[in-house]
């Protein structure tokens, strides 16, 4: 990385507080932090780290933050648009850590400011990958992945010629129902659905991966950050998540990268690229206990999401984007337990048959697809009778 300081977007979430970790073992200053509404842990990280800038991007929280830092010289912002101002200041490299879609116009303000982004917030690329990679592209960005995955294709595409990449292989864990039928699905909770096998995620994220929608908007970002058309992606069930991916090239050799299950590693590999920093954060992964690694093909059959996303991604334009915002308003209604799991699946296919999606050119047009889709949402299962009492 070019800058020395960084903004953190989404710092008191489950990435967030990993990386401040990374930036402390790194001698890293997070210039700015960002919370959606946590107002008091985000007053314990400034406190704590004293960024020029921190930021509610709720309203109300924001003005709780501003009188719990009242005593301090740190300024403090509030709405969404303290995500752009945090994104764009100056000398900053920026982690967006947001969850959802609502990490988008932050991402494409930092691409804009020219500032290197870690991303980990992949409904940026899904809802709007073309947009996002032409203005990193026309500003000299650099856009580093975060995702384990895509940190592990990166890391196994140094070195090597683009050109001579033939295919992507994004594992997968099969999540916390591998195995399970559909009539073994309806009735799942949120709380079944949090308790992931081997990650520690926040709960959109391990909901997505519950339904395998997490590999499906995995699938759409691989395939703007790699260059990679559909069928150049094989997803893989690895249940070990110690092969955290690899790639095909075309004289038949598979590369992959292994470690353990440990965010900080992607992290901080995007913070240090192209260097490698030994912080002794992360351990390496122990092959003699792991011992067995296991691949097989998705049930797609069983978990409908990962197939939804495919085919959203061959018809490209604003689909990938109805798939993310049906998905982001779906995931919210289970998580109230207004709906059960499989209902997410058949509210994000019903959007991407109702929902206009063609080509699109201006960031406008992605927000107005997203808030079609989520009041799409929103009113069939209203209509639709999927909502329990
Ligand atoms: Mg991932």
């Amino acid at each position: 990385m070019k800058e020395n300081r960084i903004s953190i977007l989404g710092s008191t979430g489950s990435i967030g507080t990993q990386a401040l970790k990374v930036c402390e073992a790194l001698g890293l200053t997070p210039a700015a932090l960002t919370a959606y509404h946590s107002a008091a842990a985000l007053e314990r990280q400034a406190r704590r780290w004293r960024p020029a800038y921190a930021a509610c991007v709720d309203e109300a929280a924001a003005r709780d933050l501003k009188v719990r830092l009242h005593d301090t010289d740190i300024r403090v912002g509030g709405g969404e648009e303290a995500l752009c101002e945090a994104a764009s200041m100056e000398g900053c490299a920026v982690l967006n850590a947001v969850v959802g879609m609502a990490g988008l116009p932050a991402t494409l303000r930092a691409l804009e400011a020219g500032h290197t982004v870690a991303l980990a917030n992949k409904e940026t690329l899904v809802a709007a990958g073309e947009l996002v990679m032409r203005t990193a592209e026309e500003h000299r960005a650099a856009l580093l992945p975060v995702d384990s995955e895509h940190s592990a294709i990166f890391q196994c595409l140094q070195g090597n010629d683009k050109k001579a990449l033939r295919r992507i292989l994004l594992t997968a864990s099969g999540g916390p129902f591998y195995g399970r039928s559909r009539e073994e699905l309806r009735n799942v909770t949120p709380a079944d659905a949090l308790c992931h096998p081997n990650w520690t995620m926040g709960a959109k994220i391990t909901i997505d991966s519950a339904t395998l929608m997490n590999k499906g908007l995995e699938f759409i970002e691989a395939m703007w950050l790699f260059g990679v058309s559909p069928e150049q992606i094989e997803v893989l069930v690895h249940r070990q998540s110690v092969v955290h991916s690899a790639v095909e090239y075309g004289d038949g050799s598979v590369i992959a990268q292994l470690g353990v299950p440990d965010m900080a590693l992607p992290i901080q590999y995007a913070l240090t690229y192209p260097e490698r920093a030994a912080t002794g954060l992360v351990q390496a992964v122990d092959l003699f206990s792991v011992g067995t690694l296991t691949f097989a093909p998705p049930d797609e059959e069983t978990f409908g999401c990962l197939g939804l996303a495919k085919a959203a991604a061959a018809r490209g334009g604003l689909a990938p984007c109805v798939l993310n915002a049906a998905n982001e308003a779906a995931v919210a209604l289970f998580l109230l337990e207004k709906i059960g799991i499989l209902d997410i699946e058949a509210l994000v296919a019903a959007a991407l048959e109702n929902v206009p999606a063609g080509s699109y050119s201006a960031l406008s047009e992605v927000l107005e697809t997203e808030r079609a889709a989520r009041d799409f949402v929103q009113s069939y299962a209203e209509k639709g009778g999927f909502l329990r009492s």
